[in-house]
């Protein structure tokens, strides 16, 4: 069997030309144009490039985005400065500050200070709450990709068996609950997943990969997931981005195109819907600006 390739690029496509006709709209209604300010501390390589993509792909949108770059040996104190200007600016519709952030900075402190209607990554804890309390304001953006990716492909959550490893604030953990949530008119995408996060702590984690009929690898380690992990016709959603040598390889080792019936690539999967969903949700932040807002 060789998996069926889900192109992240494709449905990425299709997503971005819906919200750039939705922005269209927004903008000639109410003449707001949705604004998204990056915040850039240092010059780590990948982080340059990840801000760089995301910035590149607002004006594809109809929107304006602004990168604010700060030298690595920025203070805490002048960070949170930045941070509060961008929070009172009213052309600023999404703030976010990239990660990871040099160590004389507290990362949670900078989170904290983001206004919570304008933390477009979802990373605040008060918006992480509210998606655990199944009223979320925004979804994070790449658990977000991937769940209208596999909505976009037809795979089915309800009843199946999820797992997923890795546990991080940013991945694994808001994307358990956002495919173990109950499916409702207004959570409609994902969900009703019988869902088991992983670890560094986890017990026979082949073993339990093999009970999944559904498998999303976020550990940040080239080739984690083998063949024999994965259970035959089960789909398998590569979250990682890891450079080996002048390449960008995923979390699951080419082998488990073999055994998969579906698996998303790297690059050109997950990494596409994850800046789609950021546009989408500066789009959903630029609406409460308006006089009548609606969250879609
Ligand atoms: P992270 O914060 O480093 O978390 C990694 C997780 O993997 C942790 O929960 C860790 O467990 C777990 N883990 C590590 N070694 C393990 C092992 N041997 N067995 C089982 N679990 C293990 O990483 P992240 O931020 O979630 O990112 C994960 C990957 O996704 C990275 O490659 C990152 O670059 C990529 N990523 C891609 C996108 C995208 O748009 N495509 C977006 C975000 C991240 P412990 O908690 O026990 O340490």
């Amino acid at each position: 069997m060789t998996a069926r390739r889900i192109d992240g690029q494709r449905i990425a496509a299709e997503l971005r030309a819906g919200i750039a006709a939705e922005t269209a709209e927004l903008t000639a209604a109410n003449g707001i144009v949705p604004g998204l300010a990056a915040v850039l501390v240092g010059d780590n390589p990948a982080s340059a490039v990840y801000v760089r993509n995301k910035a590149k792909a607002c004006p594809t949108a109809g929107m304006n985005s602004s990168v604010h770059r700060l030298p690595a040996d920025t203070t805490q104190g002048r960070l949170l400065e930045v941070v509060a200007a961008l929070n009172a600016d009213p052309s600023v519709s999404g703030i976010l500050v990239q990660l990871p952030l040099p160590g004389q900075i507290d990362e949670s402190a900078i989170i904290r200070a983001i206004d919570p209607a304008k933390d477009v990554d979802c990373f605040h804890p008060e918006n992480l709450g509210l998606l655990a309390a199944g009223q979320p304001r925004f979804l994070p953006c790449t658990p977000y990709g991937v769940v209208r990716m596999l909505e976009r492909e037809c795979i089915e959550t309800r009843g199946k068996n999820v797992v997923i490893v890795g546990r991080s604030n940013i991945v694994g953990k808001p994307l358990a609950l956002m495919m173990m949530q109950k499916r409702t008119a207004s959570n409609p995408a994902g969900g009703d997943a019988t869902v088991t996060v992983a670890h560094s702590g986890t017990k026979d984690l082949s073993g339990l990969l093999r009970t999944a009929d559904i498998i999303v690898a976020a550990v940040g380690i080239a080739g984690f997931v083998k063949p024999d992990m994965v259970a035959p016709g089960a789909v398998v959603v590569d979250v990682g981005i890891n450079r080996v040598g002048d390449k960008l390889v995923g979390d699951v080792d080419a082998g488990v195109w073999e055994v998969a019936s579906a698996m998303t690539p790297v690059p050109g999967g997950v990494g596409p819907m994850t800046i789609t969903m950021l546009l989408h949700n500066t789009l959903a932040a630029a609406r409460t600006m308006a006089p009548n807002p609606r969250i879609s």
